[in-house]
């Protein structure tokens, strides 16, 4: 006797009455049983090729709670297609974080908002922002110790589980698991809006162009990478064992970088190696990088000609902004399509970005909405 979810009609094997239906789909085989008695059978499933879509953190708050219509719609349109098998949502690790900073709305909870997150991307995760950068650096750096063409190679594996194109479950689990730390993260999102807010005056002055301004970003972030790895080393020679548990995330993905060459080469060398990665061709072309130091050129654009001249509006108008470009950046080259609510779009001219043809190594998202 089986739980069957869709009746197909009456049992080949007992003859029962609408009793006989589809039961459930593991990979691509579908079970077929019956209510009431053992009859059971399979069958096998054409193979299925899924496209990919993101929805940002902005689009589906809104259609959970419920104010926007466009969100609403778009989400359920979305929700609609991926029980047709054709397309997946799947969440990431930045929904959480960002679920979980979030207050509530209008008596719904945070909890709720996560669950509304799950069943739509129905119980599908991209992988971690965090080993999706690392894959590409690790790539990345592959290829420039090699002398390869720095032109990134992008590989859907980076981001998501082969499974994703199988036929799904009727039914999905999740487990609920969230080991962010909810204050500290909300504390962070805030000093690094307001650090970014003092070097407006300094931006509205510069007569940098938009490439030299790239430039500087992926220079800033190299050595963001390094530094959180030397302060991370520094604190390991106090003793403080705690840098293991809780140094910023940066700090591994050099570590992981030098453990791979430091077998071929002594320890010197071997971080000299890395170091000229962080400043190489090869590092500029990872796609979450080439993304994310334009869209920080992007909005340094903005405020050279005048945007965000309100700093108390624009602390608010940029909260997201950090979370924003980390999702982009890291999950847009390898989707077929992004939603964003207008707003963060015209923020970022993202429209502009994509289409500047330099990041030629993405399947462009088709349309923004
Ligand atoms: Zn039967």
């Amino acid at each position: 006797m089986a739980i069957v979810n869709v009746v197909l009609g009456d049992c080949p094997g007992c003859g029962g009455k609408a009793c006989f239906g589809n039961v459930m789909i593991t990979g691509n085989k579908l079970s077929r049983g019956c209510k009431q008695c053992r009859y059971w059978t399979y069958v096998n499933l054409p193979p299925v090729s899924k496209k990919i879509v993101y929805l940002d953190q902005s689009i589906l708050s809104a259609a959970f709670k419920g104010g926007d219509a466009r969100a609403v719609q778009a989400v359920e349109r979305v929700s609609q297609l991926a029980s047709k098998q054709l397309l997946v949502a799947p969440h990431s690790n930045l929904h959480e974080d960002e679920t979980h900073q979030w207050a509530g709305y209008g008596g719904k909870t945070p909890v709720e908002l996560m669950k509304f997150i799950e069943r739509t991307a129905r119980g599908l995760e991209f992988k971690n922002s965090y080993s999706v950068e690392e894959a590409q650096a690790y790539k990345g750096f592959k290829a420039f110790l090699a002398g390869a063409s720095p032109q990134y190679e992008l590989d859907e594996k980076d981001a998501v589980s082969g499974d994703i194109h199988e036929w799904h479950n009727y039914v999905y689990i999740t487990v609920g698991r969230y080991l962010g730390d909810t204050q500290l993260i909300s504390e962070l999102k805030e000093q690094a809006v307001r650090t970014l807010l003092e070097v407006f005056d300094t931006w509205a002055q510069s007569t940098n162009s938009f490439e030299q301004d790239v430039a500087l970003e992926n220079a800033e972030a190299g050595k963001g990478y390094l530094q959180a790895f030397l302060n991370m080393q520094a604190r390991l020679e106090r003793g403080d064992f705690d840098a293991l548990l809780n140094a910023p995330i940066a700090s591994q993905c050099v570590g992981t970088l030098l453990h791979a060459v430091r077998k071929d080469m002594p320890t010197d060398e071997a971080f000299a190696e890395v170091v000229r990665f962080f400043f190489s061709e090869h590092f500029a072309e990872l796609p979450c990088q080439w993304l994310s130091s334009r869209m920080f050129a992007t909005i340094k654009s903005m405020v050279k000609n005048g945007a965000f001249s309100n700093r108390e509006k624009a602390l608010s108008s940029l909260s997201g902004v950090f979370y924003d470009v980390q999702h982009i950046s890291t999950y847009a080259p390898y989707c077929d399509a992004i939603f964003i609510l207008k707003t963060a779009v015209t923020r970022y001219r993202l429209h502009d970005l994509f289409a500047s043809g330099g990041f030629s190594v993405v399947r462009w998202p088709r349309w923004c909405a």
